[in-house]
């Protein structure tokens, strides 16, 4: 079966044989990205070699493009640096560094982004996504389609602590979801909530947002609110297990809770929209002592009614990524089928595609949420 999905890779002795080149993409300056031969790299002690299957395009992916950051390399932004883009990738795995074990050529694997640097405080505590040595790979820092190279290229280099293997009954695509999940998981992790039985209002029906939705609601959160202004995705809201979604083009979001919660309002917000008023209404939905987890942020300094949050003892997190191994947490309630991610799939592009993915992704081309990029067929 896994040497039947290795299709072109064939297998020989303890190895595949791999070639020298595969196709990447690479970022020249803002917004040129150009299909590529690069040598196919080697994995050092720790590191994988993985044959990327799948990758989806992220938000971030289109930040990146055209502002470089939050991608950083050796301290300075990512153009013309020879760097491939692309974090939300699966695939198999095909050579394994010296003496890594903890894997077998053939495992398929999906793969969340940062293994950090290892080192530091951050990453000691859990932290990865804030490492204090980001971008530094010269500290072993790694953060693939951030600071090291990423999946839009038929190989990529992954920390052993990076993989998550997943089972056979899960697609490619639906495996590219899980670093999506993971961020959503983390997100409820850092409010250090009970979650089950407890009230969670999720603002914003995009990827994390309705991620951050089926997530809840498999921890055993009740009631889930979704808040958002299109009803094709309020509607997927409802399939990942909202309770209730509120249009806000129809109601006050804040109202709306009130009215769901029979005024009690909620325990957690997860913010995933980065509307500039998204944290004061958040503060309106939470109960005293509420807390609020910001996923997503605004383009701009906002005005926040600090005094609000002050007397209400609101408390106020934010999160980076998917740290404190929670996407591992999030494959394995994939797994076991406890929401069905693959809702949020909406396009599907060959890998001589990815501009016109990331196109469909940046414009919401045909209500595009999830746009994954199928460099094998399965
Ligand atoms: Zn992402
Ligand atoms: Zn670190």
């Amino acid at each position: 079966m896994a040497s039947a999905r290795l299709g072109a890779v064939s297998r020989g002795g303890n190895e595949y044989r791999l070639p020298d080149t595969m196709k990447a993409w690479v970022l020249g300056g803002p917004e040129e990205l150009a299909l590529v031969e690069k040598p196919v790299p080697e994995p050092g002690p720790t590191e994988v070699l993985v044959r990327v299957d799948a990758i989806a395009v992220c938000a971030t992916d289109i930040e990146i493009l055209k502002h470089g950051l939050p991608a950083m390399i050796d301290g300075e932004l990512p153009f013309n640096k020879g760097f491939t883009p692309g974090h939300e990738y699966m695939g198999t795995v095909v050579k394994l560094g010296p003496g890594v074990d903890e894997f077998h050529p053939g495992e398929r694997v999906t793969v969340e982004v940062h293994a950090g640097c290892g080192r530091c405080q951050r990453c000691r505590e859990g932290m990865y996504t804030s490492c204090l040595n980001y971008g530094h790979r010269d500290k072993g820092h790694r953060a693939n389609g951030f600071s090291t190279d990423g999946g839009f290229a038929e190989y990529a280099i992954n920390n052993v602590n990076t993989m998550i293997p997943i089972p056979d009954e899960m697609s490619d695509a639906e495996a590219t979801l899980v670093v999506t999940a993971g961020t959503a998981m983390y997100g409820l992790d850092v409010m250090g909530g009970i979650i089950a039985g407890e009230g969670v209002a999720v603002i914003g029906p995009g990827p994390i947002g309705l991620m951050g939705v089926a997530v809840a609601k498999a921890l055993g959160a009740q009631p889930v609110i979704l808040t958002g202004t299109r009803d094709g995705r309020l509607e997927m809201g409802t399939r990942l297990g909202a309770d209730a979604v509120v249009n806000l083009n129809r109601e006050d979001p804040v109202a709306a809770v009130a009215r769901i919660t029979g005024g009690k309002g909620v325990q957690y917000v997860l913010e995933c929209s980065g509307a500039p008023n998204a944290l004061n209404e958040a503060a309106k939905m939470v109960n005293r002592g509420g807390r609020i987890c910001l996923a997503a942020f605004p383009g701009e300094p906002v005005p926040v009614d600090l005094a609000y949050l002050v007397r209400n003892n609101i408390y106020v997190f934010g999160i980076r990524g998917e740290g404190k191994s929670a996407t591992h947490r999030a494959a394995a309630l994939m797994a076991q089928k406890r929401f069905d991610a693959k809702i949020i799939h909406t396009h599907s592009f060959p890998l001589a595609d990815v501009p016109t993915a990331i196109k469909y992704a940046r414009e919401r081309i045909d209500d595009a949420i999830k746009v994954v990029v199928q460099i094998r067929e399965n």
